[in-house]
């Protein structure tokens, strides 16, 4: 695990950010220049939780990356989290029918309408690439890699997952959406909100262009004990991983 803590906030990645044979990503610098960001903002002084300019544990704002979709730094809990991910897709390579890219989906997401033909079932897809990586043929390979993108984690008296938002995002993308929130989080810390709340109490902190897609997000999710089955497969999906 590599981890970042500035006076303001700890940035954590699993260790896929340096070398674990699951990155979905080779090693990107996107930890480095997220904690470069984070140093530039300023923080204001007036705050109770402040001593020494220090900022007690449970209060500083999170970030946590995972380099593939078995989330070891736990992106779901995490004010701001993301996830690396590749997204995939069928070519025109001939295919052999070795059925590897079906031995390698653990999320039951290729399926064959006809022989030697594949198709990626986008609603069940985690972006992990394993059927890329074990395709011999190139039939499947990789479109194009970025990051999930997740807000809004948080533990404590109420736990609540974080909610993800559409689409895959670019690097610059990543950063620049981090220094949106973490700015919002400074300006609301007086608050004593978590960013979840803080975006719902306060969405006109959010620019225009951001609201919609925050606060549609957000509102969709439910609580960590709800039974709802897009929870509960984020639930299973992050115990599987430590056992
Ligand atoms: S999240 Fe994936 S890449 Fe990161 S340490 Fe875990 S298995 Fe490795
Ligand atoms: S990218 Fe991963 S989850 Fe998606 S189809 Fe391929 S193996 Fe399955
Ligand atoms: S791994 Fe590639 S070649 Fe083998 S069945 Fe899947 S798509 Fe076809």
């Amino acid at each position: 695990m590599k981890e970042y803590i500035s006076p303001h906030c700890r940035i954590q990645g699993c260790a896929g950010s340096e070398k674990c044979r699951n990155a979905v990503i080779d090693y990107d610098s996107i930890l480095e220049d997220i904690s470069l960001t984070a140093k530039k903002i300023e923080f204001p002084s007036y705050n109770s939780d402040v001593s020494e300019n220090k900022i007690l544990s449970h209060r500083l704002f999170s970030m946590s990356a995972s380099f593939c979709p078995n989330a070891c730094s736990r992106p779901q809990i995490a004010d701001f989290g993301i996830i690396a991910s590749s997204i995939v897709q069928v070519t025109d390579a001939g295919c052999t029918g070795c059925n590897a890219c079906i031995e390698s989906c653990r999320e039951d997401a290729i399926r064959f309408p006809t022989p030697a033909t594949p198709e990626i079932i986008r609603e069940k897809c985690l972006h992990c690439g394993s059927c890329s990586s074990s395709c011999p043929s190139g039939t499947i390979s990789v479109f194009k890699t970025g990051y999930r993108i997740f807000i809004g984690g948080m533990m404590g008296r109420h736990p609540m997952l974080a909610a993800e938002l559409p689409h895959i995002y670019d690097r610059d993308t990543v950063i620049e959406l981090f220094k949106i929130c973490f700015e919002i989080y400074n300006d609301l810390f007086y608050s004593g909100l978590r960013f979840r709340n803080m975006i719902l109490r306060y969405p006109e902190k959010l620019p225009i262009s951001l609201r919609e897609i925050f606060l549609t997000a957000l509102n969709g999710e439910s609580r960590i004990k709800s039974d709802t089955s897009k929870q509960q497969q984020t639930v299973t999906l992050s115990e599987e991983n430590y056992k």
